[in-house]
């Protein structure tokens, strides 16, 4: 059974973007895979915060990772800091990778254009994600297209290290990317990837109203200006998120119905709205029982790092014995 590791930064509230860009894959993977997911609240420091903030992010990703369907019983959900683990394999990764490969990750140069003042955190941020992955010996790890680069990073480290402490027998497996049947969610704006820092999502325990309210103004094809113009559905991320939500044959009826000018853009959402509330009903209900019964997050993010840390001991037994520190 193939092991698969994925982390989440604690964001706050899941919105529809994450759910189907990773969680949705999550919930199915755990039924296949020995499945490790992980609340990663170091990487959540490298940018300033508040920690009364981050304790409260954390336990909303929590309750939304469940709420979204991860079962406890199948998967290992936690918090990354409540293993230490992965701070100590960060270190001995840092000890043997060079400084040139972390200037040339793409989203260390994004993120450094972008603030005055760059920490080591940001530099030594895909060292911490190559910790994450082999400290649990994962081979598989789900992961968008931008996410590809670092973990490409991953397996170049696991063959160093492996290459000088371990040249008998690969230690660490060099994990495989496996890419997330959805990319890229665009926003409502149509600009830009759906974030919350750009206020252009539908949060995934939004109620059916509110959804609606963002819904309808929402960005469609540009050139589709009167109720009488045909569209062209593929520019339009309305569609998009049929594809997402909507059963195959409700997708070919927009296509259809889009090209030909059959309908209007506001008949179309509120399809649309529909297909969303019936993927989300079930996701709320078990938010309410989740809120009802708060004991229930604690005992599932306890049981998780459990499990991970017999895990996260047997790695690092083994790295300190083969490095000499044991
Ligand atoms: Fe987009 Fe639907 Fe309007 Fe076509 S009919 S442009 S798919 S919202």
């Amino acid at each position: 059974m193939a092991r698969i590791f994925s982390g989440i930064q604690p964001s706050g509230e899941l919105h529809i973007g994450n759910y189907l860009g990773a969680v949705k894959n999550w919930v199915a993977l755990q039924r296949e895979a020995e499945s490790l997911f992980c609340i990663v609240d170091y990487h959540a420091i490298t940018i300033p915060f508040e920690p009364a903030q981050l304790r409260a992010r954390r336990r909303e990703m929590a309750v939304g990772l469940l709420a979204a369907g991860i079962d406890p019983a199948r998967a290992s959900l936690f918090v990354q800091s409540d293993v230490p683990e992965h701070t100590e394999l960060a270190w001995i990764f840092n000890t043997i990778t060079p400084l040139g490969e972390l200037e040339r990750q793409v989203q260390f140069k994004e993120k450094s254009q972008r603030q005055e003042s760059v920490n080591a955190g940001i530099l030594n941020y895909p060292v911490l994600q190559a910790a994450d992955i082999l400290l649990y010996r994962a081979d598989t790890v789900p992961v968008g297209e931008d996410q590809v680069q670092h973990l490409e990073l991953s397996r170049v480290i696991a063959r160093r290290w492996n290459n000088q402490f371990s040249p008998d027998a690969d230690f660490f497996p060099e994990p495989r990317a496996l890419l997330t049947p959805t990319r890229r969610i665009m926003g409502l704006d149509g600009q830009a990837k759906m974030s919350k820092s750009l206020g252009n999502t539908i949060a995934l325990l939004e109620p059916r109203d509110s959804i609606w309210a963002k819904l309808r103004p929402a960005v469609t094809d540009p050139k589709r200006i009167k109720r009488t113009d045909p569209g062209t559905p593929e520019v339009c991320n309305i569609y998009h998120l049929h594809k997402a939500f909507s059963p195959p044959a409700t997708v070919e009826h927009v296509a259809v119905q889009c090209s030909t000018a059959g309908w209007g853009c506001i008949d179309c959402k509120k399809v649309l709205a529909e297909s969303i509330e019936t993927e989300l009903v079930p996701i709320r209900s078990r938010a309410e029982r989740l809120a009802a019964e708060p004991g229930l997050v604690e005992d599932a993010l306890a049981t998780g790092a459990a499990r991970a840390k017999v895990l996260a001991a047997e790695t690092i037994h083994g790295v300190r014995e083969r490095m000499g520190f044991a």
